[in-house]
């Protein structure tokens, strides 16, 4: 048994390696890391966090990293909009309720700033939501600068001290995306919990997170179809007998091909997030996906690897991958895996964004179930009786 509270904890499971590997100003040597474990000074919210435990079907689907929350007097958490917990069966909020919860974050914690990156096919807006300490905040266009010449080092001449001095002051920025793909319903909830964690959280493990990097997240990609989605989603929530037809597009004029659209950008989604891929300077592109059990760090997926990719990435590809494998096995996590038949040379998908601008371009697939609804699955199904609504992404062929 598995419910939608498991996308939520696996929208989690980056935070191991990323400390790292990125943040240069919490960087430390692999046995001086900072273990994630919860502040004991600061309180945790109980109501929420025995929320967390009833929908939590296994102990297993929950690590140290979210098995509780921490409170805060004044920030919401996501309960705030939701009316229940990120992840609650049966709660699938519009992207607009997604936004109104990263607005009323941002009112709340001066640690979150919440952009808005552009419009839909339709007109819907598309925001980031960047979360760090209010001084690296207060700092982004200063950190930005020293970003760009970084990234095109004609800028300081080729001059390596001086990109040495570049790297030591600046940043990284850790983009995070969510529900590209309609059917893949877990991200936009886990994303608002996640956000709230950032900011409120004062373990040292959180704190190194926040102001080692700024962490920018897109809670809905695929903002019209998403929209669409809960539509259908609430029309059988209050139909339960009748037929549950899936979206026959995941957007506007595309289903799950809009993860193709990387080389053309034709769609608005594709736009918008490469400018403010390019536009903030990202390290990493970050895409949450959801298809198989339990949790798939498919990033490193299989070759042969797109040729015209750094290999240094590809190194980088298997390095956080393993890493993540290791440390969530640690936390008694099942199944986290890392190798398997995914297809890494087209250079179509929304994450090569990243792998094609000299960033780190990085996957997740996990369990999701189309809906908000607690579940019974099979870890293993053949394809052809998984539902396209129910399957999203397909395990072996498609991303
Ligand atoms: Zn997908």
């Amino acid at each position: 048994m598995m419910g939608s509270r498991k996308v939520r904890n696996a929208a989690l499971g980056f935070f191991p390696a990323l400390v790292l590997i990125l943040a240069p100003h919490a960087a430390r040597a692999a046995d001086g890391e900072t273990a994630p474990a919860r502040d004991p000074k600061q309180a945790v919210d109980e109501a929420y966090t025995a929320k967390i435990q009833k929908y939590t079907t296994a102990p297993y689907f929950t690590s140290p990293l979210v098995n509780y929350l921490p409170a805060s007097k004044n920030v919401p958490t996501p309960e705030a909009v939701l009316g229940d917990v990120a992840g609650a069966p049966g709660v699938l909020p519009y992207a607009e309720d997604v936004y109104k919860y990263m607005r009323l974050l941002e009112k709340a914690s001066p640690r979150v700033k919440v952009f808005s990156i552009g419009t839909t096919e339709e007109g819907r807006e598309m925001i980031a939501v960047a979360v760090s300490s209010p001084e690296n905040l207060k700092n982004l266009e200063e950190n930005r600068a020293r970003l760009a010449k970084l990234a095109d080092p004609r800028t300081i001449k080729l001059d390596d001290d001086e990109a040495d001095k570049l790297v030591a002051q600046a940043l990284p920025v850790y983009y995070i995306t969510g529900t590209i793909h309609s059917p893949e319903t877990g991200a936009p909830t886990a994303l608002m919990e996640l956000a709230y964690r950032l900011a409120v959280d004062e373990s040292p493990y959180i704190r190194e997170i926040r102001d080692g990097m700024i962490t920018l997240i897109t809670p809905v990609v695929e903002v019209d179809g998403r929209d669409r989605m809960v539509d259908i989603y609430r029309w059988h929530l209050a139909h339960p007998k009748d037929f549950y037809p899936p979206l026959i597009y995941w957007g506007k004029y595309v289903a799950h091909d809009n993860n193709r659209d990387a080389m053309g950008v034709t769609l608005k989604l594709t736009e918008n997030v490469l400018n403010t891929y390019v536009g903030w300077k990202a390290q990493v592109l970050h895409d949450l996906h959801e298809s198989v059990p339990y949790l798939y760090d498919n990033t490193v997926g299989d070759g042969p690897y797109n040729a015209w990719v750094d290999p240094i990435l590809t190194d980088e590809w298997q390095m956080i991958g393993a890493r993540n494998v290791a440390d969530m096995t640690k936390f008694s996590m099942p199944g986290v895996f890392t190798h398997g038949d995914f297809d890494t040379w087209s250079p179509g998908y929304l994450m090569f964004i990243a792998a094609m601008h000299n960033g780190i371009s990085r996957l997740y697939e996990t369990f999701g179930n189309g809906g908000a609804d607690t579940t019974s699955r099979p870890a293993f199904s053949p394809p052809s009786i998984i539902s396209t609504r129910t399957s999203g992404c397909s395990s072996r062929i498609f991303i």
